[in-house]
């Protein structure tokens, strides 16, 4: 299918790998210019040369996007032209209810809350004066489904889906959507990294931990970054204008719901 935005430009926030870079790998082989960025140079430049065999002009900035800093430089690399934004951040750590105090928080929310929010606000005017524009933020499946060690996740993913709930329809009208893509559990650094905390809380192996996760997915596997990527590039399509403010799982049928 031609996802028809050959020749756009996208912000891909947190993308030298992961979910992030299956993001810009898709939009890559749909003929979008891009602007990745990761917190460390050497793994971002690699995914940039990468990225550039699809033939596409792509900008790294090393930079920590939860910083308004770093918001600053990516922005200032996309030189006012983001026909599209894809929002994504590391991770909270895991942990318990009882053990976060306001700095972590505060840290949660720059990374999964705030640095979003920044980066549409800047992004918005330009996309509603040109008649066209498409966000994606990257949550997690925990906003539909809280995942209890990931107390911190689960409440600035919380904050951001309500944000993106009212804002979405207000910028609707001029042509631009906004909609926030829920991850279930994918095989990436992150995943592996939570298999690690489960295998040592349990005292079992991380390949004992993860056939443990995987009989919890229907799918009986874990989710892969050109899988994600794919449907990120369908929400920034042509075909994708009255898909607006909505909250796309994907999961393998781990979230056990009628709707
Ligand atoms: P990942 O494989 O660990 O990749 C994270 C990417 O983000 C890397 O490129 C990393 O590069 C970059 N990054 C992290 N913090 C950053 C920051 N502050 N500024 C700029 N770049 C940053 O993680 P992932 O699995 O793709 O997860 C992506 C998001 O989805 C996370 O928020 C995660 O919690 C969420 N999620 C993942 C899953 C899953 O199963 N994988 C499930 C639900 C939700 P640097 O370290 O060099 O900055």
């Amino acid at each position: 299918m031609d996802l028809g935005i050959k020749g756009k430009r996208a912000i891909v926030c947190a993308a030298s790998k992961g979910l992030g870079y299956g993001c810009a790998e898709a939009l890559a082989q749909a003929g979008v210019d891009l602007v990745i960025n990761a917190r460390s140079d050497g793994p971002l430049q690699e995914a940039a040369e990468r990225l550039r065999g699809f033939g596409v002009k792509v900008t790294a900035v090393a930079a920590d996007i939860s910083t308004a800093e770093g918001q600053a430089a990516v922005l200032a690399a996309a030189d006012g032209s983001v026909d599209i934004l894809v929002n994504n951040a590391g991770g909270p750590p895991p942990g318990m209810w009882s053990d976060w105090d306001r700095d972590d928080f505060i840290k949660a929310l720059d990374s999964n809350m705030l640095a979003p929010i920044a980066m549409m606000k800047a992004c918005l005017p330009a996309m509603m004066e040109k008649g066209w524009g498409r966000v994606v933020n990257i949550t997690s499946q925990s906003v539909k489904s809280p995942i209890p060690v990931l107390g911190l996740s689960n409440s600035a993913r919380a904050g951001l889906t309500g944000y993106v709930a009212g804002t979405s329809r207000q910028v609707a009208p001029s042509g631009v959507t906004i909609n926030n893509m829920q991850p279930g559990i994918h095989a990436t650094d992150r995943a592996v990294s939570l298999d690690g905390g489960a295998a040592a809380a349990q005292g079992i192996s991380v390949e004992e931990a993860k056939v443990q996760r995987c009989e919890t997915i229907p799918a009986r596997r874990y989710g892969t970054s050109a899988e994600f990527g794919a449907m990120c590039a369908f929400l920034c399509s042509q075909h994708a204008g009255f898909i607006v403010g909505q909250n796309i799982l994907l999961d393998g049928g781990a979230v056990n719901s009628t709707m």
